[in-house]
């Protein structure tokens, strides 16, 4: 238990009423998003205002070698915010403040709790546009956001996290603050310290600051939902559009299994009979959108459909998204445990990749539903199991190596936006071998020698 004087002295920083230290206030941050038991509490939460504070926040953990795990909303799928070796959690989302759209340099200065949601409806009422668009985005902050380089839906067109934050504020382990970069879309002075720290998961520093770069709002978008009778013609018409130099806003997939999830929870009338469903947008000027519009119908029709629904309204366009946003939700309703994986793979590899996985899990013979952005070759193979069934989850868990072995095969990553975190630090060496791991420890040691931020995450058994 956390020592009543150390409580005084983290209530002395942030006042008492930002220090949680009661039980049931523990448990609440005991877990996040991803499929593990809660069995590690922090000894206590507190929530910062400002900089200033973060900094009189570290400088005490590093004096009373406590150790410390940021938090943003806690939707993360990776295990990244349990705090495994207790020590205090620093929750970010009272710093929530758009503090500057900046309509002449095209950026928008944010504190790290912003919602995600909130910025993109922000800078859309003046004509601007933050793409990156984490199907969490109701929820999740740009904090988080920075710290898992999330990706989302409208990656294959806009990229993700990484292409929009120019400049950073960070405190450090050391309780020094770090500023990088700035409003500059170009700045090479020295190694790029900014895009370092983007999906560093909360183990090199707390962003207190983000610089984000805006882009002009697109004119408009149209909306297409293409339901198919087997998930090759939906991987071939993937391919086909890619390679007609067509690049939409977001290209989904989503395969038989979670369809008919999906239509059990939202009864949104998905026919039950389609194999694959792909949800496509274009964006950009009218003339631009009526073009591709027009040319993904046609290349997808020769693939002999079972329907193609074009959106005709905003609403219209609202309720095909509902299929993919709902994806998630509706695939957990179905067995008590869920595991979300979020390998990638080079876009032309989907169809091998969709493939191998079925043929993994039919051998297995395990429950999985299939749903990602196929446009950039991240698939989301959701788990449906129960963690209690001790037999199950040790095929569950050799299915998820052979995934990750397959998808390292066809040229892949193991994780594409969900970061490593807990639950794939044994993997991260499979994919960048001893000399990167190597190099990674030393940005760490760098960073934080005494290993008080996050510990645990990433790197497997790591102790300096
Ligand atoms: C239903 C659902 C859908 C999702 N869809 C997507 C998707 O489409 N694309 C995608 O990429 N992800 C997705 N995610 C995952 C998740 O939403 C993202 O990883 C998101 O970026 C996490 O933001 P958060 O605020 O919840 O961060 P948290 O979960 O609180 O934290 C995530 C990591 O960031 C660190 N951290 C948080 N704030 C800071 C800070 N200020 N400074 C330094 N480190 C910090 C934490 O220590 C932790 O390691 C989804 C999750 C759910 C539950």
């Amino acid at each position: 238990m956390i020592k009543q004087n150390l409580l005084k002295e983290l209530r002395l920083i942030v006042g008492k009423e930002n220090v949680l230290s009661s039980p049931e206030d523990l448990v609440c941050y005991s877990y996040d998003a991803a499929p593990l038991p809660a069995d590690n509490l922090p000894d206590a939460v507190v929530l910062p205002s400002s900089t200033e504070e973060a900094v009189n926040l570290l400088h005490l953990a590093k004096a009373r070698g406590i150790k410390v795990v940021p938090r943003g909303s806690g939707t993360n799928l990776s295990g990244g915010t349990i705090p495994i070796e207790g020590g205090i959690i620093i929750q970010l989302t009272r710093m929530s403040r758009i503090l500057e759209i900046d309509s002449h340099n095209l950026t928008a200065t944010v504190e790290p709790g912003v919602i995600t949601r909130t910025l993109h409806s922000a800078v859309e009422q003046v004509g601007l546009f933050y793409p990156p668009d984490p199907a969490s985005a109701n929820v999740s902050t740009i904090g988080g956001n920075v710290a898992e380089c999330a990706g989302g839906l409208r990656g294959l067109k806009y990229g993700t996290t990484k292409d929009y934050v120019i400049g950073l504020e960070t405190v450090l382990a050391s309780g020094e603050v770090l500023v990088t970069g700035g409003k500059t879309v170009k700045n090479v002075a020295g190694y790029d310290l900014t895009k370092l720290m983007i999906g560093s998961e909360g183990t090199l520093g707390i962003f207190t600051k983000i610089i984000l770069r805006l882009i002009p709002l697109p004119e408009t978008k149209k909306t297409l939902l293409i339901l198919y009778p087997n998930f090759q013609a939906a991987a071939s018409s993937v391919s086909e559009i890619i390679a007609n130099r067509i690049l939409p806003t977001t290209l989904e997939f989503l395969d038989k299994v979670t369809i008919n999830c999906v239509e059990a929870h939202t009864h949104i009338g998905l026919p039950r009979n389609a194999e694959a469903i792909l949800l496509i947008e274009v964006d950009g000027s009218k003339w631009d959108v009526e073009r591709e519009a027009e040319k993904v119908v046609e290349i997808c029709s020769r693939h002999q459909p079972l329907e193609v629904k074009l959106a005709l309204t905003p609403s219209e366009a609202m309720s095909l998204t509902l299929a993919r946003r709902s994806a998630l939700a509706s695939l957990s309703r179905v067995r008590p445990t869920t595991i979300l994986e979020d390998v990638t793979v080079p876009p032309s590899r989907l169809t091998e990749m969709i493939i191998e996985i079925k043929r993994i899990v039919q051998r297995q013979d395990i429950q999985v539903g299939i749903f990602g952005h196929a446009g950039d070759g991240n698939l989301h193979p959701t788990f449906l199991t129960n963690e209690r069934d001790e037999a199950e989850m040790k095929r569950v868990e050799a299915a998820i190596r052979e995934v990750f072995e397959v998808t390292l095969k066809l040229e892949g990553t193991i994780s594409g936006e969900h970061g490593i975190g807990l639950t794939k630090a044994r993997f991260l060496p499979w994919q960048v071998k001893p000399l990167g791991l190597k190099v990674m420890k030393i940005i760490k040691e760098g960073f934080d020698p005494e290993n008080i931020l996050n510990p645990g995450k990433i790197f497997t058994g790591y102790s300096p």
